[in-house]
């Protein structure tokens, strides 16, 4: 058994700072981030949106780490040595490990898309969504095209197959802009894109019995088997040779995965990790992974991030100590989507991995609750609420929707 073995995290998102407060009391801890901040995704709709200040979807992670009782590199990792067992840096620094987890996330391939840097909008980091507060300010009118591009999967783990990495954001947008040009009296017809044959294709019937008629009342049209290709000055255009007119287009683009994980053999044909259900790399003793970095995450959420990364813990927990179980792999979509002003849908659904659960809750209770959630991630810097607020919110759903 190793003393107090050192573990290296790369990435201070959803994965890695639950990794740090899971195995704090076990590990010498040390996060390599090349932010210096924290980002929390989920509030960026609300940021190009609603106005949010950035400030507040971000918190510095120098206090967190120490909190933590871990050490803070700030650097970006260029590179893996599984042999000697050390991450380099892009500086040449070498930080050593016993066991390292990947919890790095995605990269938004936004330059995969021709014509998105001259005209394409996006909400999906720090810059975009402010950059499209500012464009919604000046904007007046005109056809809103919002949708999510495809991205390419492995094939060295099985999970469901789903050519968009994660649509709520789509729903999410299409129904905040919905409601804020009603709100301002533009006219601005908004029409929602997705790759797939179905929009929220990792959702069941019960969910999208609940969406449907959402979008319709909000007069959202969707429309389905649509992969974009490039983004113009009136028009996105897609693989089909189809085009839909645009006065502002707002996209999800591709996700990859971050470079250094291919560039040290460690990615799948598509460069995300491939781990098992106790999240570790297929064929690296030692390394493992949490989150969108890695294959096994399907579609990419944080709530899917944060289970895995309690799982990563446990497995190391278990390996040192030969204590404690690891518990079971049981992903399950849960979120919950601002539709505007006081209206927010939440989702919580195992129907893609074969469960029976598959329910929608609408209502100002729902937006109640994501604003205590970003609240409370944001003034804890970083703390997810406890687990029994979920057990409890899960409750009052079979209850009232069973
Ligand atoms: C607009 C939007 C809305 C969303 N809404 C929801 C929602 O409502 N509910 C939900 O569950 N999920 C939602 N998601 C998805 C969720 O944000 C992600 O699944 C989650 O952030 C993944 O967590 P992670 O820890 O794997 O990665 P991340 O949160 O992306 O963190 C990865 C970290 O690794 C760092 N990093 C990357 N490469 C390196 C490197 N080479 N060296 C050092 N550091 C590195 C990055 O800087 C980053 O801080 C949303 C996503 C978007 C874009």
């Amino acid at each position: 058994m190793l003393n107090r073995p050192r573990v290296v995290v790369v990435g201070g998102g959803f994965a890695g700072l639950r990794v740090l407060r899971r195995l704090k009391d076990l590990a010498e801890i040390t996060l390599v981030e090349s932010r210096m901040t924290s980002l929390a995704k989920p509030a960026l709709p609300e940021v190009a949106m609603e106005g949010k200040p950035v400030d507040h979807v971000r918190f510095p992670l120098a206090h967190t780490v120490r909190r933590s009782g871990a050490e803070l590199v700030t650097g970006r990792v260029e590179r893996i040595d599984t042999d000697r067992r050390y991450v380099v840096l892009h500086d040449g620094t070498r930080v050593p490990y016993d066991y390292l987890v990947v919890a790095a996330g995605a990269v938004k391939d936004y330059a995969a898309i021709a014509g998105f840097s001259s005209y394409g909008f996006s909400v999906c980091d720090d810059e975009q969504a402010p950059k499209l507060f500012n464009a919604l300010q000046g904007f007046t009118g005109g056809p809103v095209v919002v949708g999510s591009a495809p991205s390419r999967w492995g094939s060295r783990v099985v999970v469901p197959r789903l050519l968009a990495a994660c649509e709520g954001p789509v729903g999410e947008v299409a129904f905040m802009l919905a409601h804020d040009f009603a709100r301002r009296g533009i006219g601005a017809p908004v029409t929602v894109f997705s790759p797939g044959q179905v929009f929220f294709d990792d959702v069941g019937d019960k969910v999208h019995a609940e969406v449907g008629p959402l979008l319709d009342e909000a007069h959202i049209t969707v429309t389905t088997g649509r992969d974009v290709v490039e983004i113009g000055p009136d028009h996105v255009a897609f693989a089909d040779g189809s085009t839909l007119d645009s006065a502002l287009a707002i996209v999800i683009p591709p996700y990859a995965a971050p470079a250094f994980i291919a560039e040290s053999g460690l990615g799948d044909e598509a460069g995300f990790m491939p781990v098992d259900k106790a999240m570790r790399h297929l064929d690296a003793p030692r390394v493992l992974g949490a989150g969108d970095a890695t294959a096994l995450s399907m579609p990419k959420l944080g709530h899917i991030a944060v289970h895995q990364a309690d799982i990563a813990s446990a497995a190391i927990r278990s390996e040192v100590t030969g204590l404690g179980d690891v518990p079971p792999y049981e992903p399950e979509i849960f979120c919950i989507m601002n539709r505007g002003g006081a209206e927010a849908t939440l989702i919580l659904s195992d129907y893609l991995y074969g469960g029976r659960r598959d329910i929608a809750y609408s209502g100002p209770l729902a937006r109640l609750l994501k604003w205590s959630f970003d609240e409370y991630d944001f003034h804890t810097r970083g703390h997810l609420p406890p687990d029994r607020m979920q057990q409890v919110l899960e409750w009052v759903l079979r209850e009232t929707k069973g």
